[in-house]
């Protein structure tokens, strides 16, 4: 009935299908679609990272792309998190000044970007959300970021909470 090139064919479409049903788990979780220019990567990674030593969760198939944006040049914004309220996606602009900035400054604003971006948060929610202003200390970064790991988790747990009893509320429904 089948060639020997058929009965070939049809034992690789099957390999085919096999290694695709063994992909890991894992794997389709991992974050994809990531473009940040080289000199943010360090910020982001450290964003990343502080939120899994806080236990926060993030939906990690975003489309993520943040980029130092020559048009903020000469203005007095310092970033503008376009992804806010959208979240498919975390859009960043920063202004290439980022560059001349010393570290803690720099941690400050991306900080403060990736937290309006990436969980919707307002200005003045908590000390890293107030409006910018130089001349920041690593003191005074490390203790504003101790205190967004405590709000996002807060904000978090009342999000369950509301879920769970939202969820209660209609077990209970006829
Ligand atoms: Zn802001």
């Amino acid at each position: 009935m089948f060639n020997k090139r058929g009965v070939f064919i049809i034992i690789l479409s099957f390999c085919a299908f096999t290694c695709y049903l063994n992909i890991p788990k894992e794997k389709a979780e991992v974050v994809n679609n990531i473009s940040v220019d080289a000199i943010l990567h360090p910020y982001f990674q450290m964003y990343i990272e502080f939120l899994k030593e806080n236990n926060i969760d993030w939906d990690k198939k975003q489309t993520i792309d943040i980029h130092i944006a020559p048009v903020l040049t000469n203005t007095n914004i310092l970033g503008i998190a376009k992804g806010m309220n959208y979240d498919k996606g975390i859009i960043i602009w920063i202004n290439p000044l980022f560059i001349k900035l010393p570290e803690a400054d720099r941690k400050w604003i991306f900080f403060h970007e990736m937290t309006h971006d990436l969980f919707n948060v307002k200005h003045d929610a908590t000390i890293i959300m107030r409006s910018y202003h130089f001349a920041t200390t690593e003191f005074k970064f490390c203790n504003a970021k101790r205190k967004l790991g405590k709000y996002l988790k807060e904000i978090k747990d009342v999000n369950i909470q509301r879920t769970t009893n939202r969820w209660n509320q209609r077990k209970v429904l006829p």
